[in-house]
């Protein structure tokens, strides 16, 4: 597996690639790997000939009391994953080679970004939205692999390389798991063995908002309140917990087929997030 570091050197080797007729598959993640981004380095091989695996913890998507600081980073041990997984590059660029000082472009989503995690997160996703876009510049990828742990990222980037005419192909892949339920993170190293036991609440929100939509409840007020009940019961600050649909973002009052139930809760001094579309097999 080869190391990059620098832009143009990630673009000379995608453009050697393309020029033997390969194709390029991607996976952006911020590093500290799990089995989560393991199994989306996997769907990647699958899809193309080539996998670029991104490492980058991008600056500007973090807010100023975010935890860009301390977010967990540990580069030989996920370069050695990466290796493992067959994966061809891992491109592990510096803040300044993606962001020289003169930098002063944003891609801004609009509508799908308003919402869940937009409210409370302002230029979140603008800072997601422009890192994706140099990655896919940079790569210059057939297809880029995103996990739908990140439900609404994932709607952001769709809706950017729908509106941007970009030939990508954005593939969700669902969410892996912990054995017990717990949404994989690599947030999840801040939490201490109790706060990773009151985690579980999230699981259980999912598990009974399935219950009550197969025993054909169908009035997303209803649930709503009966899963706030259930989060309430744990020691967690509840940041929103929101029925929409799934293209929209859109809050609806009648569960259907393609409603989301999406949560974000703190955790101590750990934000989560979890969400199930409630009528998926
Ligand atoms: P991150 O490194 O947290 O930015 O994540 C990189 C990619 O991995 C994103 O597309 C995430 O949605 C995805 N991802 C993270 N955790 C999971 C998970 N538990 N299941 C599936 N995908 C995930």
């Amino acid at each position: 597996m080869e190391i990059i570091r620098t832009p143009a050197e990630m673009t000379a080797w995608a453009n050697q690639v393309l020029a033997d007729g390969q194709t390029i598959g991607l996976v952006p993640t911020m590093g500290f790997f799990h089995a989560g981004h393991l199994c989306l380095m996997r769907k990647a091989r699958e899809k193309a000939d080539r996998t670029v695996v991104s490492l980058f913890v991008n600056p500007i998507q973090f807010g100023v009391n975010e935890d860009l600081a301390r977010y967990p980073r540990d580069f030989s041990r996920d370069s050695q994953l990466a290796e493992a997984e067959g994966v061809d590059v891992l491109f592990a660029p510096e803040a300044q080679a993606m962001y020289p000082p003169e930098a002063s472009t944003r891609v801004i989503v609009s509508g799908v970004t308003e919402g869940l995690c937009g409210a409370s997160r302002p230029g979140h996703f603008a800072g997601v939205a422009t890192v994706v876009a140099k990655l896919f510049h940079i790569i210059k990828p057939h297809c880029a692999v995103f996990g739908r742990k990140d439900f609404q990222q994932l709607t952001v980037l769709e809706r950017m390389v729908a509106d941007l005419n970009w030939d990508v192909e954005i593939i969700g892949h669902p969410i892996v798991r912990e054995e017990d339920g717990l949404a994989m993170s690599s947030r999840n190293v801040y939490l201490s063995a109790q706060e990773r036991q009151t985690a579980l609440c999230l699981f259980r929100a999912i598990g009974h908002a399935r219950r009550r939509v197969r025993t054909g409840l169908v009035e997303a007020k209803v649930l709503l309140l009966e899963v706030e009940a259930l989060l309430q019961q744990e020691a967690v600050t509840i940041e929103y917990v929101s029925l929409v649909d799934q293209a929209t973002l859109q809050p609806q009052a009648v569960l259907r087929k393609g409603t989301v139930l999406a949560m974000a809760i703190q955790v101590g001094a750990t934000r989560l997030i979890d969400n199930d579309n409630l009528f998926d097999d």
